[in-house]
């Protein structure tokens, strides 16, 4: 079968591997449709896998199957010890697994583990044709189609931040960045019962997106200072809670740590910031907010079976659309570098979400 390989850091290679071994606890997923993120595209192209550690690895154990969390799957063969699933079945990756081994694990904080097991990291993605899967990963989503369930999985990452803010009906929120984390977020928060949602971004096309999903005022922070904005539509008292999803490197077009220092100022005080984005590891945060407004800065977690229930349900029945984000469809497994260029360049090619690849119908 084909899968891409990556052989070190910048090059990947579609090669002809072997079948996948079916495990006592796994499945062999056919891949239907794939995406490949944001973070992992930026990280195949940063100076990442370039480090002496990652040198050695691929040295030592050659090329990986690496990437690919982001998948639609149908499962055509089940593992022995396998109880929850059948032939057939549509997965995604919804369920990260903690190490249990870690201090944290071993305190039974298993949702905080800092070693968890990721898909397309520690264990192969599906850059590939068929992926053999733990099933403790898995989750089903019978009642979407297959690009759809290829982009659940950030969804269940937006739905993180929701808990971690600890949302409460009637609450006002502002969204920095409407690229996929944002708009799942705003579309989220609605669902949630949130009673304002205000949205920044820079893109037009964005806006204009997040308008129709629900965001009930959009700011376009090239035009207009966001914080003037937002203090106008608050009587100058702030949100309850802001999520801060624009932040990152700006080398590939993400707000570096603007839209961090600004979130601190859009929220009222003792309200919350939830961090949605990915910061560069040298980010510096002000901390001027907590210790003037007694801002709470949050960090994002994992959820529970019934939450991520919840959000399947939510798009099963339309209430949170992914169909207007998947701008870009891509036909053939041939065709993953030229998903990853626009993924990485998505203002170039008005992308909203990462280009999805079919792989098998
Ligand atoms: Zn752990």
């Amino acid at each position: 079968m084909k899968a891409w390989r990556v052989y070190g850091a910048r090059e990947m290679r579609l090669d002809d591997v072997p079948y996948p071994k079916l495990e006592l606890d796994s499945v062999i997923v056919k891949v239907k449709t794939v995406q490949v993120s944001v973070t992992e595209a930026q990280q195949f192209y940063s100076d990442f896998l370039a480090s002496e550690k990652w040198v050695k690895r691929f040295k030592d154990e050659g090329p990986r199957l690496m990437y690919g969390h982001e998948f639609s799957g149908e499962i055509v063969e089940i593992g022995k010890n396998v109880k929850d699933f059948k032939i057939s079945d549509h997965v995604f990756w919804g369920k990260s697994q903690p190490c249990g081994e870690c201090e944290a694990c071993q305190a039974g904080y298993g949702l905080y583990c800092t070693n968890h097991k990721l898909i397309g990291f520690h264990v192969p993605g599906c850059l590939a044709e068929y992926s053999t899967i733990d099933a403790a990963f898995l989750v089903k989503a019978q009642n979407c189609t297959d690009s759809e369930v290829a982009a659940l999985q950030p969804i269940t990452a937006a739905l993180s931040g929701l808990v971690s803010a600890e949302m409460s009906i009637g609450d006002t929120v502002v969204v920095f960045g409407l690229g996929v984390m944002g708009l799942l977020t705003a579309q989220l928060c609605k669902a949630a019962g949130a009673s304002t949602i205000i949205g920044v971004d820079i893109r037009e096309e964005s806006l204009r997106l997040g308008h129709e999903l629900g965001v009930d005022i959009v700011v376009n922070a090239k035009k207009i200072n966001p914080i003037n904005e937002i203090q106008n539509a608050t009587g100058n008292f702030g949100v309850d809670v802001v999520f801060e999803c624009a932040g990152g490197s700006t080398r590939v077009g993400l707000a570096g740590t603007k839209t961090l220092a600004q979130a601190g100022s859009a929220a009222h005080p003792g309200g919350k910031v939830v961090i949605s984005s990915i910061p560069e590891p040298d980010a510096k945060l002000d901390l001027t907010p907590l210790t003037s407004k007694n801002i709470q800065y949050r960090g994002r977690g994992h959820q529970t079976e019934e939450q991520l229930q919840w959000a399947i349900h939510l798009v099963e029945t339309g209430q949170v659309k992914i169909a207007p984000l998947v701008t870009h469809v891509l036909d053939g497994i041939d065709k993953v570098p030229e998903a990853i260029e626009i993924t990485l360049h998505k203002g170039k090619y008005a992308a909203i979400g990462p280009a999805q690849v079919v792989i098998s119908i």
